[in-house]
């Protein structure tokens, strides 16, 4: 299978893609065509376990790599977890919960940051790479976290991540501060996750920056979802909570059901979107957004514009301006039209916004439908579903549970749906307290209180970061991000 890139780039190596993050061309890498599934594939797919199923669809993709490879990176990144990756549950007889938040930081980037490793390391050996690989990543949270943990003291590899320092959680927080490992560097920044992406894709596309990273010893790599190879380990879910459904009886193989995912960089629903290309029985997809709505208004009249206030909100990791993986979207919207992405892209760079005729690509459109919820609702939601059900959601997952509610209230759709549950509500226990009891505790008083009146467990990782020492606490202004990462880098 080889790569291209959105912006016209060819004939790249998954191995390549996946080593260099980016295109050269400032595109995102995408497979030349999706593998499809068929459903005796699908039939044989269910008896097998999560890094099973997962070895084999990202075989598909990744074919310069082993199987033989493949199942023992799966194996080692999902032994990673507490049980089931990916474990599916009912709510009611419409309603089920795809949780992804039982890996090492309890976010849904665990699926993908345990294995990118892996995958990166086997692509350095293919490709007989000598210079170490600098990892930059901008996070809005929990790509941060994730990816410290995944990195950590990988042989060849260094990595920095940069997060709004006033913008991520408590929890969020200390667990980048904390963060352990030789090859780890945290960078905070007076600005928001658009400010960090914008820089890291800045580094990125300067010629001047790479040449003095390879001066160094070093070449660039990105574990942010606009590499492929956070995109290709997020597909997996969606076929495992279908083989799931289908396997206990609540669907039958071919039934269609919708997705309803918490969305910010686009990643995760885009990944949702690739896995119906494949063949999954998708119905809808549902986009949900919290006050920072712009990817409602994308889906709704076909203007992207990011020239509008930028909210933080309970939600943090969905609090983005600007979606980088709506790129890769658009790039199917209009059949692969490398030339109508660039125009986009230069128009989203120098005025940061765009305009697409809705009526040219209505029909693809249609295949998602896209709500936004404010900062009330997304209290009330959480507070509703654990009075209706007994279940404690996160506020990210509460954002696409209200869209998924919405949804249902505003069409007559009969199909069952799952909702993507993305964060453990101990992440963001504040929160989660303040919507279920109305009061106001923070930092390890809301873990306790969380505790206290709900019979959720505590992860151990949260716990542990109250004795744990802050190693870096570092905060800096944007203009400063480039020059701070070669100072720590030449420590
Ligand atoms: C990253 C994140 C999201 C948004 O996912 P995207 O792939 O950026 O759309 C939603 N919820 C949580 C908890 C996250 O960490």
């Amino acid at each position: 299978m080889d790569y291209i890139s959105t912006r016209g780039e060819y004939g790249s190596l998954s191995s390549q893609a996946i080593l260099q993050g980016i295109a050269k061309d400032g595109g995102l890498y995408v497979p030349a065509s999706f593998p499809i599934l068929s459903k005796n594939e699908l039939e044989s797919l269910i008896p097998l376990e999560y890094y099973e199923r997962s070895a084999y669809i990202i075989g598909k993709f990744l074919t310069d790599y082993s199987q033989k490879d493949l199942e023992t990176y799966t194996k080692k990144a999902y032994s990673r977890f507490d049980g089931d990756p990916a474990p599916v549950l009912k709510l009611d007889d419409e309603i089920y919960i795809l949780e992804l938040f039982h890996g090492p930081t309890y976010a849904f980037k665990d699926i993908a940051l345990t294995l990118l490793p892996h995958l990166l390391v086997g692509a350095r050996k293919q490709l007989k790479v000598k210079e170490k690989t600098l990892i930059l990543v901008a996070t809005s949270g929990d790509t941060g976290k994730a990816a410290l943990e995944g990195f950590k003291d990988v042989d060849g590899t260094e990595i920095v991540v940069i997060y709004p320092a006033d913008g991520v959680s408590e929890m969020q927080k200390l667990q980048m501060q904390t963060a352990a490992g030789e090859n780890v560097h945290v960078i905070g920044i007076n600005g928001n996750f658009d400010d960090a992406q914008a820089a890291v894709k800045r580094i990125f596309g300067s010629e001047e920056a790479n040449e003095r990273f390879a001066s160094m010893g070093y070449s660039l790599s990105s574990a942010n979802s606009i590499n492929w190879g956070r995109l290709v380990p997020q597909i997996v879910y969606y076929f495992s909570a279908y083989l799931d459904m289908v396997g206990s009886e609540e669907i039958k193989m071919g039934d269609k059901v919708n997705f309803a995912v918490p969305t910010g960089n686009f990643g995760n629903i885009l990944a949702g979107y690739y896995a119906k290309r494949m063949g999954l029985p998708v119905n809808k997809l549902i986009v949900a957004s919290n006050k920072n709505n712009v990817l409602t208004d994308f889906f709704n009249k076909g203007e992207y514009n990011a020239n509008r206030e930028f909210y933080k909100t309970m939600s943090p990791s969905m609090d983005i301006l600007v979606s980088s993986n709506l790129e890769r979207l658009l790039f199917e919207l209009y059949d692969r039209d490398f030339e109508r992405i660039i125009d986009l892209m230069e128009k989203l760079k120098y005025d940061k916004s765009y305009l697409v005729d809705v009526e040219d690509i209505e029909e693809k459109l249609s295949e998602f439908i896209a709500y936004d919820t404010n900062e009330e609702d997304t209290l009330e939601t959480i507070k509703d579903i654990e009075l209706m059900f007994g279940y404690v959601m996160d506020p990210h997952t509460a954002v696409g549970a209200n869209a998924l509610y919405l949804y249902l209230g505003d069409s007559n759709d009969k199909h069952k749906s799952v909702l993507v549950s993305t964060a453990s509500p101990y992440k963001f226990a504040s929160d989660v307290v303040y919507a279920l009891e109305g009061v106001k505790v923070e930092g390890f008083k809301a873990v306790k209180k969380l505790n206290d009146c709900t019979a959720l467990e505590v992860p151990k990782q949260i716990q542990e970061l109250k004795s744990l020492e802050k190693r870096h606490t570092l905060v800096v202004d944007n203009s400063e991000i480039e020059e701070t990462i070669y100072k720590l880098l030449e420590k």
